[in-house]
Formats: structure tokens, sequence, C-alpha cells
């Protein structure tokens, strides 16, 4: 590569990006900059006419140019940030959204109001550990255990929670799997497994229609974390009835759904022996988590 500064390769990334047609090719262009470079927003314009590390240099064109064939930015980077905690994500686990910041509320939110000593949490579908983390960090008392069934998954969930939260629990397996909760039974020779105080999920929810028509980003990412059946119901079905028998009594069921399965959701869990159900939106306005309580005997 021809010696160029680092203002000329900052311009000349963004380029590309733009025209890829990439949504936010500036703040994409800072973002592989500031990790492949070691430059960030300000420190550019200190460094601008200085000539680009050239060894560096190529590696943050190679990303760009992957960027550019939507490639998604995080597994670019190799990290990601969700509830002011970092994760590692790379092919093979689902990207932490945003929006799933409010399923993560909605649970921390439900034990402030309540005097539960030590809340059993238990999150399902876990992923790259994201949500088991944040509500270890945020809920210090609670026992946490994050279940995932995907091998190319477990790298992820195993070292996010080493360095987030290493007290929480891994289990593997599959969530549909009735067997899976053998873990409590055992556990539990009393035959008192229902000590599950919050259950919560972020399931595999698109339609046979969606996953058809995927945008490109989110094609890169597993499908496996993402179809959820014919009509992106099916975890919620055999979850909500399944995993019932050990949370207790007024314990919280909790899932992420996709912005159009609000209805659909409370409707599954109004038949399955739940209260006190609810809807709550995403930072757009649209339905994004469902939660209810388990109803008494
Ligand atoms: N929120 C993801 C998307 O729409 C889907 C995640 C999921 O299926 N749980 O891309």
């Amino acid at each position: 590569m021809t010696q160029i500064t680092n203002g000329e390769l900052f311009e000349n990334i963004k380029g590309m990006l733009c025209n890829s047609g990439t949504d936010t090719p500036e703040f994409e262009a800072y973002c592989i900059f500031e990790d492949i470079m070691g430059i960030d927003r300000t420190s550019l314009m200190l460094k601008g006419t200085e000539i680009a590390d050239a060894e560096r240099a190529e590696k943050a064109v190679s990303l760009a140019k992957r960027r550019c064939t939507g490639e998604p930015l995080q597994y670019l980077l190799g990290e990601w940030e969700f509830y002011g905690l970092r994760f590692k994500v790379g092919k093979g686990v689902l990207i932490p959204r945003p929006d799933t910041e409010i399923l993560v509320d909605t649970v921390i939110e439900f034990f402030r109001g309540r005097n539960v000593k030590e809340p059993e949490i238990l999150d399902l579908c876990s992923g790259s550990g994201c949500i088991a983390a944040a509500l270890k960090n945020n809920i210090p008392f609670a026992k946490v255990t994050a279940l995932e069934y995907s091998t190319e998954a477990m790298p992820y969930l195993v070292e996010n929670l080493r360095r987030n939260s290493p007290d929480v629990k891994i289990l593997k397996g599959d969530v549909m799997d009735g067997r899976m909760l053998d873990n409590y039974r055992i556990e539990d020779s009393e035959g008192d497994y229902r000590r599950i105080d919050c259950i919560v999920s972020n399931p595999p929810y698109l339609t046979a229609e969606e996953m058809s028509s995927l945008q490109k980003e989110v094609s890169f990412e597993p499908a496996a974390a993402l179809d959820g059946g014919a009509d992106g119901l099916k975890f919620y079905r055999v979850i909500a009835v399944l995993w019932k028998e050990i949370l207790c009594d007024g314990g919280l069921l909790a899932f992420e759904t996709g912005w159009e399965q609000g209805a659909a959701v409370s409707d599954i869990l109004n038949r399955s022996g739940y209260e006190n159900i609810r809807i709550i939106k995403d930072y757009g306005g649209r339905d994004r988590v469902v939660c209810g309580t388990r109803c008494a005997d």
C-alpha cells in the first residue's frame, strides 16, 4: 500500500462503507478506526495528517471490505456492549440488541418491589449470556443459571460469564427437552423443585417468512438463534408450559418477543396459567417484552 495519512485512510474506509449502502458509514468507520488504528474521533483530528501505520491500515481496509459484504460490524470488532458490560461476539452467537435491555429492566424492576432474599433466576436460550450477566450484575444476591444448547455459542457464553459474572451457573441443553428439568428434580430430593423465582428468555422468534427474507447482516447470525418455527411462536408455547413446572407461585416469566407477537404471546401466557400479564414496548414504541406471573395452583 502506498503511504497515506490517517485522514485519507479514514475517508477511504468511510467511502467504501458508504458505497456499499451501509446505514451509518461514518459511525462504523470510526468504530473500525478506533479498534484497529487505536485512533478515536478526537485523536483523528490531531493525527489526521500523520502517515498511517501500514500494517494496521491494511487490516482496517480488510475489515471494511468484509463489512461491505454485509458481515455485521459487531462480529468484525469481536466485542459489543450490552447493559454497560462488554461481550465477546462472533460467528455462531446472536449479537446482543439494545431492545433486549428492556427485558433486563423488566426483571430488575420485578425484584425491586419484592423482598426476595436470594432470587433464583433462569435464563433460557442464553446465547452470549448478555441477559444472565446483566441480571447478575444488577441483582447481586441472585442465583442465576444460563441454559444454552448451541455448541457454537457455548465458548462465547463461557467467556462472557467468566469476564462479567463468574458466579452464573451454565447448563448445556435443549430448552425444548423436558429431561432438562431433571437437573432441578435431582438437586432437590424433597421434590420441592418449584423454587425458581424468575424465568427469562429471548428465544428464537422469527417466522418462516421472516427467515426467508433476512436483512443481510442478520443472515450472518446463527439461524438456530432466530428461527421460531412457522409462526415464530414455537418456543413461547413450549417454555410457558414445560418450564412452569419449576416456577414458584407468583414467579415471573419474562419473554422478549417480535414486535408483532405481543398479543399472541400474551394469549399463550393467559392460557398457560399466568396472570398479571403485561406487554412492554421498546425504544421504538413497539411491543418487545411480554411478562406474567405464575398463578397459584
Ligand atoms: N431481535 C432479533 C432480530 O429481529 C431476533 C432475535 C430472536 O429471534 N430472539 O433480528
